[in-house]
């Protein structure tokens, strides 16, 4: 998905969903595997002694910034699947 996407900036053609849609499957997939680190390492996971913690709030981050999932669907809904943009 990152390297069709960048295929496509790199030739100055839109990519806008591409991007966007590889940002979205990062950020789920980071999230995804925090959920399972903080899960595998039980209550010593969520202490602050250990960086697992840490990591847990800093991938939850990416479902916020630098732009949010709820814009990504927004902006695939628009542009790829032809909904309004307004009601
Ligand atoms: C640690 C951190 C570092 C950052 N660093 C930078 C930086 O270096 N440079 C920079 O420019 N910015 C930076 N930002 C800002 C970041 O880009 C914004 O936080 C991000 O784009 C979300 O915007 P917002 O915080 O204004 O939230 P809002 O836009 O106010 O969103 C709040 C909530 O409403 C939802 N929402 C908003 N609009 C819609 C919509 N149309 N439809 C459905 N739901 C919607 C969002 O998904 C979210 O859940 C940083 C933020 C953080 C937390």
């Amino acid at each position: 998905m990152v390297l069709n996407a960048a295929r496509l900036f790199d030739a100055g053609k839109p990519c806008g969903s591409e991007a966007n849609m590889c940002k979205l499957a990062g950020s789920e997939a980071a999230w995804h595997a925090a959920d399972t680190c903080l899960q595998t390492h039980g209550g010593f996971g969520y202490t602050q002694e250990y960086d697992i913690e840490r990591k847990f709030r800093e991938t939850r981050l990416y479902q916020t910034a630098p732009i949010s999932t709820n814009l990504i669907l927004s902006h695939v809904a628009i542009h790829e699947l032809g909904m309004p943009k307004s009601f």
